[in-house]
Order: structure tokens, then sequence, then C-alpha cells
């Protein structure tokens, strides 16, 4: 995908250090479903994140990539991944701010943060081995660009499309949280606890149609062999390809993310539709 330089005056970019401004220490009430809900595209089964994340707390969760203070120009510029994210968040801000100007509902950019190991967020500490992000609490997206090596290598999701869909996802969820969508969904996870998955995994389809949606609305930057890309990808990080590659019985009443074939449909109805009306995923829910 061939997106435009970022505009540095248009991306709230930040380097995830020790923690500076943000509540330290312990995992704060609620953390436990924001850390479920934030999830990532590329899951690790919700008690192995936890698991971790409580690992991290302490001060060797600080290692930081860059000097605290950096420019986004310094920080984007640091490797190409992050410079590819910095591009994807530029475009992102400025295709989804007008959709909400339009539905009237107000806006807000998300921070994107690159850490290295270890950071803390609104939503407690974070390790890489969670992947990338979102914490709706601080709306922030978090990335450890070293993922996209792991991404590449031992998931075969390679190319720049599949970061791309990597970024569009996980800002699909700020949308689901400015929308108020997350805040519905857990106020129906916490009333009925047995559909806390099922609803999870709509949350994540949602996401995913997102991320299609907003590609379509670049369609003429589409390079040929970026669909295969983002199909692959979504592919790889269906539960049941993760379950199964992991040596695990593929138990559905499980699933966070939905299953390979589900993430695929997703994404592709918001690449083909280019429409984020078409992405209701709780739409039979409510008939
Ligand atoms: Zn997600």
């Amino acid at each position: 995908m061939r997106l435009p330089r970022f505009n540095p005056g248009s991306v709230d970019v930040r380097s995830g250090g020790g923690g500076g401004g943000m509540p330290g220490g312990t995992l704060g009430c609620g953390t436990l479903l924001l850390v479920v809900i934030g999830a990532l595209v590329f899951g690790l089964d919700p008690g192995q994140m936890l698991g971790t994340v409580e690992s991290m707390q302490g001060p060797s969760a600080s290692q930081q990539q860059a000097p605290q203070g950096s420019s986004a120009e310094e920080l984007c510029n640091a490797n190409a991944y992050a410079l590819e994210s910095c591009n994807a968040l530029s475009s992102l801000n400025e295709t989804w701010a007008p959709l909400f100007a339009k539905a009237n509902i107000p806006f807000k950019q998300p921070s994107l943060t690159f850490y290295r190991g270890g950071t803390r967020s609104g939503c407690g500490a974070a390790s890489s081995a969670m992947g990338p992000f979102y914490c709706p609490a601080d709306h922030g997206i978090y990335i450890d660009t070293s993922f996209y090596d792991t991404m590449d290598r031992q998931m075969g999701a390679g190319g720049d499309f599949a970061r791309y869909y990597v970024m569009a996802h996980e800002y699909g969820h700020h949308v689901q949280n400015l929308t108020g969508m997350a805040d519905q969904v857990r106020s129906a996870q916490q009333q009925t606890p047995r559909q806390a998955n099922a609803l999870q995994v709509r949350m994540e389809l949602q996401a995913d149609c997102y991320a299609g949606v907003w590609a379509a609305k670049h369609s003429n930057l589409i390079e040929p062999g970026d669909l295969e890309e983002g199909m692959t990808a979504a592919n790889a990080i269906g539960d049941d390809t993760l379950q199964a590659q992991a040596g695990r019985r593929i138990s559905p009443e499980t699933f966070t993310h939905g299953s390979s074939a589900q993430r695929v449909e997703w994404l592709r109805r918001g690449l083909q539709t280019g429409d984020d009306d078409a992405c209701d995923t709780f739409a039979d829910l409510r008939r």
C-alpha cells in the first residue's frame, strides 16, 4: 500500500518508557476486563496474557526505545516499521475524523506508543508478548514493532499490508471506544458473563471490518499482493488456527477473536463495502 508520509503535526506518538504520567504500580480495578478487551490481534489466550502482565509489574517493565521527549518525527523514523505505523496512523486519523463529524460524535485521536519489551499503559503494565493492543482507558495504541518480525517469520503473515491491518484493527478498537460500543459490550459482558467471550469475538470481528473499511477508502493506494497479505494475516490469527498451532484442542467456546474464517470474512466485508455501517457484527442479536 503506497501510503503517503505522515504529517508530524497530525499524530500523537510517544515512547513507552518508565510510565511517566501513567498510574504506575498495580493493575487497576477492571484491568482484567480491559486487558481482554484491549486485546491483541495476535492473541495469546487471556490467561497467558494476564500471567505475563502480572509478571511485568515492577521496575524491570521499563525499557525505553527512545528517550522520553523525543518528537514524533524522531520516533516515527526510528525504523521502517515505526514509519509504516506512523503513516498508517496519520491516514487512519484523516479517514475516521470526518466520519465521526458526519455522525455528530466527538472525535479524539488515539495516541501511539512505541515500546520495547515492556511498558506501562493506562490499563496497567504490558509486555510485548501481548502483541499490539489498544487501551481504552488512555485512548492509546501500544506497539512493540519487533512483533512484526514474529508475525512474518513465525506466523507467515508478512508484508506491509499485514502490518497496516494490525494498526487499522487496533484503531478499530479506538473507534469502538469513541462510539460507545466498547462500553455497551463491557456492560453486556458483566450482565451475562457466560456470553463474555462470544461478545468479545464480535468486538474483534468489528475491528477487523473497520480495518477493511479504512483500506477500502484508499483503494487507489492498494498494490498487487496487498489483499492477499491481509487475508493471509487474518487467517493466521484466527483462534482455531492459533489453538491448532499451539497443539491444543480447538474449543470454540474459548475463542475471543473469532475463527480464521470469521476474521477473513469480516476483513473482506470491510474491504468490499468501504462502509462502516456494514460492520455491525451485533446485528443478529438485535433481531
Ligand atoms: Zn482486537
